[in-house]
């Protein structure tokens, strides 16, 4: 009589029907359980690399992701102006959406249109509000989402952070869940930072342009990629995870100081010509930043490759006084809202004269920082109210504008 062969887990016992899975070694075997337990043993003793948890993808239920137009309207709460930027940014995020709803959908057909990553780039000056429309979309969406800095990279065998360690700071801000960050936002900044120094590919190494618009690119097309779970530089003894990068939605901004010059010899402004006369009539020689395209970034100095991979290119307009008005005002925790709350807390109410407001903008225009000087400046005004009024018994205080002046002249020193 043939001899029946259970296999049966050399640690707890149980038998194959009793476990989901059985592994198979030389001399016995082990159940998935139990190497889940040993795992989990091996992290408590701190010779394992935390979590790696493959949680079950949810399916992308295109239903609930708010439409374009939502998201456009929820960017307006806390972004003001740009809004061919915010137009460009919620049309991607929603396709992105429903990329990742292909991807999951089970009737789909073997021939069926791919849809594309639509990875997007945002151009313009600093402090327009790049990195505030990410932050907020992906606030909105509920993903992980990570912020880099396209300048603290080298390509391998430099000092430096790897490209790699991109992906760190998503399965942190992801917690660790691998799923969760295969679907997370990254915003890259100053991606204009690693743009090749010349025109003409170089014979001699180019450290922090191009061998890392290289690296990046692998992140942007799409590929599993070994992340180190901690960032830095990657070494041998080092553990690390696999992240796919298929479903990550890369969001790139830089200032790319300049390029309106380039745009304006694109245009072809400066020639002579009754043809040339008549299209430049059309162009708005204050706002060229709108007729920007794929080729200025190439004559800037970013591989065509990596230009490929960021299909989506928008701009960001410089913000003008009146922007930089509505922004200490109009958004939901705008400045003047923060510190009317910073005071009310206190009993205190808070008002500003229209003419200190003025006199703020008037500053920020001065710094040339966009409205990244704002906070500073309102901050050198308001210190010493702030550490008088809660001892002081007062119920009112109105910031008018000789008080921002006089309190900005003795206080005011560099904004940045
Ligand atoms: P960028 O990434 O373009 O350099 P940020 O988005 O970091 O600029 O902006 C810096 C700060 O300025 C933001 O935190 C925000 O408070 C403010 N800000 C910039 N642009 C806007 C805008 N369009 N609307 C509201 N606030 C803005």
């Amino acid at each position: 009589m043939a001899k029946t062969t259970k296999r049966h887990c050399a640690l707890c016992g149980r038998e194959e029907a009793e476990v989901g899975l059985m592994l198979q070694g030389l001399q016995g075997c082990v159940c998935g359980d139990c190497v889940e337990r040993s795992y989990e043993v091996l992290q408590e003793a701190g010779v394992a690399t935390p979590v790696r948890k493959k949680a079950a993808q949810p399916d992308i239920n295109l239903g609930q992701v708010p439409k374009p137009r939502e998201m456009k309207e929820y960017l307006d709460q806390y972004v003001i102006g740009q809004d061919t930027a915010k137009r460009y940014l919620s049309v991607s995020v929603y396709n992105h959406y429903k990329r990742l709803a292909q991807e999951t959908a089970s009737g789909r057909e073997v021939n069926d249109a791919d849809i594309e990553k639509s990875n997007i780039i945002m151009v313009g000056a600093t402090g327009t509000g790049k990195t505030l429309l990410a932050r907020t979309i992906a606030h909105l969406l509920d993903v992980p989402f990570s912020i880099v800095d396209a300048t603290v990279f080298t390509e391998a065998g430099y000092v430096g952070e790897d490209v790699e360690s991109i992906l760190s700071r998503l399965l942190q801000a992801a917690d660790y869940d691998v799923a969760r960050a295969q679907r997370g936002i990254v915003f890259i900044d100053e991606i204009d930072k690693i743009a090749r120094k010349s025109d003409n590919p170089s014979i001699t190494r180019d450290v922090s342009g191009e061998g890392v618009q290289q690296g990046l690119l692998k992140l942007l097309e799409g590929s599993v990629v070994n992340v180190p779970p901690k960032g830095g530089r990657k070494h041998p003894d080092q553990d690390y995870v696999q992240v796919d990068t298929r479903n990550i939605l890369f969001i790139c901004g830089g200032a790319f100081d300049g390029i309106e010059a380039r745009i304006a010899q694109r245009l072809n402004m400066h020639t002579i010509g009754y043809d040339n006369v008549r299209q430049a009539k059309r162009i708005d020689p204050k706002n060229l930043m709108r007729y920007i395209d794929p080729t200025d970034l190439k004559s800037f100095g970013l591989i065509p490759e990596i230009i490929g991979r960021l299909p989506v290119l928008t701009y960001l307009q410089p913000l003008d006084r009146e922007a930089l008005h509505r922004i200490l005002t109009e958004p939901r925790n705008s400045l003047v809202k923060q510190y009317e709350k910073l005071f009310a807390m206190d009993g205190v109410t808070l008002t500003f004269a229209p003419e200190a407001l003025d006199f703020v903008v008037d500053k920020a225009v001065e710094y040339k920082l966009g409205a990244r000087g704002l906070r500073s400046i309102m901050e050198s005004i308001m210190t010493d109210a702030m550490f008088e009024m809660p001892s002081s018994g007062k119920n009112t205080f109105e910031v008018t504008a000789d008080y921002a002046r006089r309190e900005y002249e003795r206080n005011g020193h560099e904004v940045a």
